[in-house]
């Protein structure tokens, strides 16, 4: 009863030295790293990968925040992943994150909120193949 889900260390937790402590909880809440990679998100690439909020009045500024600096992507794997995680980094908000969570500790707004999880084990199937071949997963 293992499964995976998907992240993304945003650019503000990037750009502030949030990379290590945000790694740290991930492992100590029991997830394995199947792939990871550091990298650049083209413009292109981030409206691909947030074209389901096309409609939202954010995107825009989320497809420019989201190319601003590089990320950390990577694929998880953890029985329950996909809700796990999402409970680890906590409220989209994160004045509403509850104490602890990954957002709560490492972000200071709504649209750059340190982490990306996974809602739904299709999506998170769907976001590691638009980053990681099956050769770049151990
Ligand atoms: N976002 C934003 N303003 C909002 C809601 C969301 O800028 O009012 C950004 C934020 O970076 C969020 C992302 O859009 O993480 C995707 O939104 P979603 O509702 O899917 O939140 P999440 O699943 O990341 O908690
Ligand atoms: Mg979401």
């Amino acid at each position: 009863m293992t499964n995976i889900t998907f992240t993304m260390i945003k650019p503000d937790a990037v750009s502030n030295g949030y990379i290590g402590p945000i790694l740290a909880k991930i492992n100590e809440a029991g997830f394995r790293i199947v792939a990871m990679k550091y990298f650049h998100l083209e413009p292109e690439k981030a409206a691909e990968f947030y074209a389901v909020h096309k409609e939202r009045p954010f995107y825009n500024d989320l497809v420019k925040y989201m190319s601003s600096g590089p990320i950390v992507a990577a694929i998880l794997e953890k029985e329950n992943a996909v809700e796990d995680f999402r409970t680890l980094i906590g409220a989209t908000d994160p004045s509403k994150a509850a104490p602890g969570t990954i957002r709560n500790l490492f972000a200071k707004s709504i649209d750059a909120n340190a982490i990306h999880g996974s809602d739904s084990d299709a999506n998170a199937g769907i976001e590691g193949s638009f980053f990681f071949s099956q050769m770049e997963r151990f």
